[in-house]
């Protein structure tokens, strides 16, 4: 094999392996979103979940402001039997006020109560609203996790194709050469063979002198880009 078909069988590898690399974080993407929607769906489960312990605790307060006015009135009842044995008109006179302030008491907590129905009104509906936008966002993320999982899917596999048009091609050079492609590989973080355009490195973008760029399109032997260490190739405008 000459060094022109050793460097065609070498693009082919880089042009795999930049597609494997392309996918495989495509595929890492595929996971991200996955979890995004969950944490959607919980995000949203969880505001529906305060709404619920708002009311809750307006339910609660509420209770507690019908057991007050409860015990104002059994206040009032006894203050308005005690009026009948009382004695004195000063004391009956306090006796009335006494009974005045109950009462004004339980008007001042019938109106917050009223405000609170209100308020339990609204938290009610609020939910009512929320767990069906909930059931709809539910169907929703469904689906999409569905086209994300199809996705996935055939995504898994081209990678299992493309790693196994990766050994047909790597099979046809020898192992010191695929050695050689691996390591530079390596040591420049994927892109191992580059184009040289116009006597532009396609690596580094850095100049080859013109004596480089002659050799380069005689293609006598395997070049290296003396800036980033490259392999290096002819490749015509
Ligand atoms: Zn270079």
């Amino acid at each position: 094999m000459n060094i022109k078909e050793q460097v065609v069988i070498l693009v082919k590898l880089q042009k795999i392996e930049t597609e494997v690399c392309g996918l495989k974080s495509t595929l890492s993407n595929v996971a991200k979103k996955y979890e995004m929607l969950d944490a959607e769906l919980v995000e949203f489960k969880q505001s529906i979940d305060n709404e619920r312990s708002l009311l809750d605790d307006l339910k609660k307060q509420y209770r507690l402001y019908e057991s007050d006015v409860q015990m104002n009135l059994e206040q009032i009842k006894k203050s308005e039997a005690n009026l009948r044995s009382i004695k004195t008109n000063k004391e009956y006179q306090l006796l009335l006020k006494q009974i005045d302030e109950f009462k004004v008491k339980n008007a001042q907590i019938e109106d917050e109560m009223l405000e609170f129905l209100d308020r339990m009104d609204k938290a009610e509906s609020n939910i009512a609203a929320r767990k069906n936008e909930y059931s709809m966002l539910e169907d929703r993320i469904m689906s999409d996790k569905e086209i994300v999982k199809q996705q996935s899917e055939h995504g898994n596999k081209k990678l299992v194709q493309l790693e196994m048009d990766f050994n047909d091609v790597a099979g046809s050079i020898t192992q010191e050469l695929l050695k050689k492609y691996e390591m530079v590989k390596t040591q420049k973080g994927g892109l191992a063979i580059v184009p040289v355009n116009d006597a532009v490195c396609g690596g580094c973008n850095m100049n080859v002198t013109p004596q480089m760029y002659n050799e380069l399109q005689r293609c006598d032997s395997l070049m290296f880009c003396p800036n980033c260490q490259r392999m290096i190739y002819w490749r015509q405008q």
